[in-house]
């Protein structure tokens, strides 16, 4: 999608009667010559109305929206609305459709994404955001107060454009969330981790990480508390995973119960955390319990939180040279080992499998029929 298109759109609208303008981070990231991730347009037509002129999907049809598409390209289309109360400090209650644009400009979140862009490219500002995007300023959009009561997750949101566009906080909106910080956790968990992610895939995350601090918004995210204080001094550069197991390693490996990350996240970031804190080298052994993944997140969290070296080429070689990645590998199977010994299946098969795992990965034994079968004779109580 592209300003172009969208501009094609609005065109398209006013010939039939209606207002419409590109609205949002599509203007803001315009203005500011940055990469457009997707284009907003708001309008007094309502849903039915635009479907009629455009292929439409009703997307979002309770919030007024409908996403056309137009030459190949997807575009958020949304009927001016005013959003009514809210509820769990995250939803509206219920939406009103709206007659004047203002209206529209006035529920949105900061003043950087109230700009307006009309059919000619004139930027039409209701709300100073342009002053402010030439400051570098995210600021809420009338009380902060009130805004933030409304819905918590614009908290969130400010540190993410600030991890993205490497602005400042106001100085209101700041101490607005430093007092209404708690109403984070009121906010569904799922939201709460996408909007992390948005910030932690971002250019200027330290800075972000920084305001999480001195806000105090890092403690009503459990568990993350040390790791967002720990990175808003160090690294620049995160990968998301790194992030999540790095600061559940600095919280003794604990993951609280609140993230509802999906299985396999947890999983990771729960072994590779307790990985990385039993560990600054990866043996043979962690390689074959763990596998090659783990271990690698394991080594590369030991990196970011100064406790070892980057040993990624290693721990690879030293993977791909095991003799072995699992029991099943061994020459001598579990069938063999009650032959030879003329002894009933039990827990014993297991526990010697144990030993020669071990021998094997230490290169103590070869892995061959004879050397294990002769280890087996020599190992029987
Ligand atoms: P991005 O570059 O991440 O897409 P964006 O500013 O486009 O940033 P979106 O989440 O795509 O953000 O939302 C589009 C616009 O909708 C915002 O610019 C803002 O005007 C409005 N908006 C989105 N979420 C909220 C919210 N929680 N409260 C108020 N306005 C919002
Ligand atoms: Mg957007």
């Amino acid at each position: 999608m592209s300003i172009q298109g969208a501009i094609k759109i609005i065109k398209i609208l006013k010939r039939e009667g209606f207002e419409a303008y590109v609205v949002g981070g599509a203007v803001r990231d315009h203005l500011l010559h940055l990469p457009i991730n997707d284009v907003d347009i708001t309008t007094n037509a309502k849903p039915h109305q635009v479907s009629k002129l455009f292929k439409a999907k009703p997307t979002g049809l309770k919030y007024g929206t409908v996403t056309i598409l137009f030459q190949d390209d997807q575009y958020e289309v949304t009927t001016y609305r005013l959003d009514g109360e809210y509820k769990d400090n995250r939803h509206p209650e219920e939406i009103t459709y709206s007659e004047e644009v203002i209206e529209d400009v006035k529920r949105r979140d900061f003043t950087i994404n109230g700009l307006l862009m009309d059919s000619e490219m004139n930027i039409i500002d209701y709300v100073d955001g342009k002053a402010d995007l030439e400051a570098k300023v995210i600021r809420a959009i009338g009380d902060p107060y009130q805004r933030f009561n409304e819905d918590a997750l614009r908290m969130l949101r400010a540190f993410y454009f600030q991890a993205k566009l490497g602005f400042q906080i106001d100085r209101q909106t700041r101490n607005a969330i430093s007092e209404l910080k708690d109403q984070i956790t009121n906010i569904a968990n799922e939201r709460v981790i996408a909007e992390l992610v948005k910030t932690l895939k971002s250019k200027y995350l330290r800075r972000a990480f920084k305001s999480m601090v001195t806000t105090g918004v890092h403690q009503v995210l459990p568990g993350l508390e040390k790791g967002i204080e720990y990175f808003s001094e160090h690294a620049d550069k995160l990968f998301v995973e790194v992030f999540f197991t790095a600061a559940f390693a600095l919280n003794q490996g604990v993951i609280p119960d609140v993230w509802k990350f999906s299985n396999k996240h947890k999983h990771r970031y729960q072994v590779a955390s307790q990985l990385a804190n039993q560990k600054t080298a990866i043996s043979a052994m962690d390689l074959y319990q763990y596998g090659l993944e783990l271990c690698l997140l394991a080594n590369k969290v030991n990196y970011v939180l100064g406790r070892a070296k980057l040993q990624g080429a290693e721990i690879q070689k030293k993977y791909h040279e095991l003799p072995i990645t699992s029991e099943v590998d061994l020459k001598l199977r579990a069938a063999d080992m009650i032959e030879i010994t003329g002894k009933k299946a039990g827990a014993w098969v297991k526990q010697i499998q144990k030993q020669m795992v071990i021998e094997v990965l230490e290169h103590h034994l070869k892995n061959e029929y004879e050397v294990l079968k002769t280890y087996l004779i020599n190992h029987l109580e």
